[in-house]
């Protein structure tokens, strides 16, 4: 086997990292000092939140504080897809209308290109490839599955996305028993960490502050609690994603939710003739434990699913490793969509946490009586929406502060949404844990029994989770 954990780099926070370089540290905070916006966290959320909001208001004094380096959490260790999904767009669209919930997909379509168009500008190189997604199914389940998607999202205005039968999908990507795939454009493939590092650089370069080895314990109205110090700002806005379980208060406000990955060795240029894969599309599939993946600049395979999906009382990190049962459960993924690639050596393993809300619904939310703010919740698709939940929040603050007045992005559905907190432990871990036990046992029987019914497993576990 020649995923066998021995051989494998484990951790190391991630590939990316070990591709591109963990950064210098920048100073710590020394002491109590004043802002006028400090930002808690320095992942996509936190900078681009800077980044706007000191291109809007040059004047402004805005100070980061990042626990650890930026671009330590999911921002430097996820999978690359810079893509058009939303968490929560079907829920949004039960609460606040059809209408909005399309402008807010319209928005998140204006996202892939947004940023594309900001890293170019700023010079931020982050091997950024516009193929599209493709997500592709391999069961006659799936491809009904697929299908009901593909209407699903044409119905919210998506009329670029296509749909292809099996052998369309092979002229794009070869994998193993696809029978159909749906394809949009609106998807890049990117480096993580090279995007993460080059926004903290411009961010620096625009005169915000960054202070990282500076984690902060507790946020209070107009107050960012630090051991080397306090932060006092009018506005102080939380951008912790899945590692917000560890600030005071927020224990059980989104589920800290493992995502685990491997990149192969760089595959030789007849195993990517045998693959095909030319057009760089970011690639998924229809099953209910999911796979994503990208083909890297350097000629790799980068994928990624569900390991053990949640650590019990929310703990987060070890620095990126994961479990050596995940790393075969990826590499038989792999093996199995790509059967030419059985003797590829895996040659880096790791994981992160990303943030889920008990509805599963991302949101961005400025308290006018507090100061406070926050964005994430993303459910693993906050590459782009975190893009959007800065240029909403810059647009908050502005309003908040007099500077302007509402915008586009101020009247989404999303903001200001309302969420109960998760059920304590051992509640918690029970419900995560059984719905994905639950998923896979669904994706097992839908490959052994092949039939175009889901299995009502899914739709059992979905509801155990809250999701719909
Ligand atoms: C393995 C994996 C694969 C993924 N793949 C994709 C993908 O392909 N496409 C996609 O759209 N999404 C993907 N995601 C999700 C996406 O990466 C995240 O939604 C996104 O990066 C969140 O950005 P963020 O800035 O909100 O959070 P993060 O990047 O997690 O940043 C939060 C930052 O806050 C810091 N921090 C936390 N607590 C404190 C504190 N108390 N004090 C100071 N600092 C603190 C952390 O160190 C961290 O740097 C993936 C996630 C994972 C884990």
């Amino acid at each position: 086997m020649s995923s066998s954990a021995s051989s494998v780099v484990n951790g190391g926070i991630s590939f990316w990292y070990t591709d591109d370089g963990i950064p210098a540290v920048r100073e710590p905070l020394s002491g109590d000092a004043t802002a006028d916006v400090v930002i808690v966290g320095g992942g996509y959320t936190g900078l681009w939140t800077a980044y706007y909001l000191k291109k809007a208001a040059p004047f402004l004094r805005i100070t980061v504080l990042e626990q650890k380096f930026c671009g330590y959490g999911a921002s430097g260790r996820n999978g690359g897809w810079l893509y058009n999904g939303i968490a929560g767009r079907d829920r949004y669209a039960g609460l606040h209308g059809r209408e909005a919930a399309v402008r807010l997909q319209k928005a998140m379509n204006d996202t892939v290109t947004e940023v594309i168009t900001v890293t170019g500008a700023e010079g931020i190189e982050a091997d950024v490839h516009r193929g599209g997604v493709l997500e592709v199914a391999t069961t006659p389940a799936q491809l009904a599955r697929l299908k009901a998607f593909h209407e699903h999202e044409l119905s919210y205005g998506e009329k670029d996305r296509e749909l292809y039968g099996a052998r369309e999908t092979a002229e794009r990507i070869r994998v193993a028993d696809a029978v159909g795939s749906t394809w949009t454009p609106h998807g890049a493939r990117l480096h993580p960490v090279k995007l993460v590092k080059g926004l903290a650089a411009v961010v620096e370069s625009l005169g915000v502050t960054v202070h990282e080895c500076t984690p902060v314990t507790e946020i209070r109205p107009r107050h960012a609690v630090t051991p080397y110090g306090t932060v006092r700002a009018p506005y102080v806005l939380r951008c912790t994603e899945g590692f917000t379980a560890s600030l005071k208060g927020q224990k059980r406000t989104w589920l800290p939710m493992n995502s685990s990955m491997i990149a192969t060795e760089p595959l030789t240029d007849d195993q990517w003739a045998a693959i095909g894969w030319d057009g760089r599309e970011t690639l998924g599939d229809m099953a209910h434990a999911y796979m994503y993946a990208q083909r890297t600049a350097d000629g790799r395979i980068a994928l990624g699913g569900r390991g053990v999906p949640y650590r019990f009382g929310s703990r987060t990190d070890n620095d990126g490793r994961t479990q050596p049962a995940t790393i075969e459960a990826l590499h038989e993924i792999l093996t199995r969509f790509f059967p030419a690639l059985a003797g590829v050596r895996v040659a880096h393993a790791w994981s992160g946490v990303l943030g889920v809300p008990r509805d599963w619904c991302a949101t961005v939310t400025l308290d006018r009586s507090t100061g406070l703010g926050w964005a994430g919740g993303y459910v693993g698709s906050g590459v782009a929406t975190a893009n959007l939940a800065a240029r909403t929040l810059r647009d908050l603050v502005q309003q908040d502060s007099g500077q302007a007045g509402r915008t586009e992005l101020t009247d989404l559905p999303w903001v200001d949404h309302k969420v109960r907190k998760w059920e304590p432990e051992p509640f918690r871990w029970l419900g995560v844990h059984g719905m994905y036990a639950t998923y896979r046992t669904a994706d097992r029987r839908e490959r052994l029994h092949p039939g175009t019914e889901s299995s009502r497993l899914a739709k059992v576990a979905d509801r155990l989770a809250g999701r719909h």
